[in-house]
């Protein structure tokens, strides 16, 4: 989380931490990986609730998922070209 208590777009530190973002069903927002795009579908997808910073100045929303060692350890565990796990996968 690098601009933390600075606005990537405008430099202000009028940053709101904490906020939400839902959909109109007011489910909250996750972010989750189920496949990689060289080795096809991963074997069990993850995903991680999301925390959300809006600039309070210009209205800039950042998005950082909650759990992301997760997700990196999920995508780089994806399965090989070829795999049980990767075929089907191909929209
Ligand atoms: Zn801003």
């Amino acid at each position: 989380m690098s601009s933390y208590h600075r606005c990537a777009k405008c430099n202000s530190d009028q940053m709101i931490d904490g906020a939400y973002i839902a959909s109109a069903q007011a489910s909250r927002i996750v972010v989750g990986v189920e496949r990689h795009p060289d080795r096809g579908r991963i074997t069990r997808s993850v995903s991680t609730q999301v925390h959300v910073a809006v600039c309070g100045s210009c209205g800039y929303v950042e998005l950082w998922a909650n759990r992301p060692a997760e997700l990196l350890e999920a995508y780089q565990r994806a399965s090989r070209p070829g795999s049980e796990a990767s075929r089907a996968a191909t929209p």
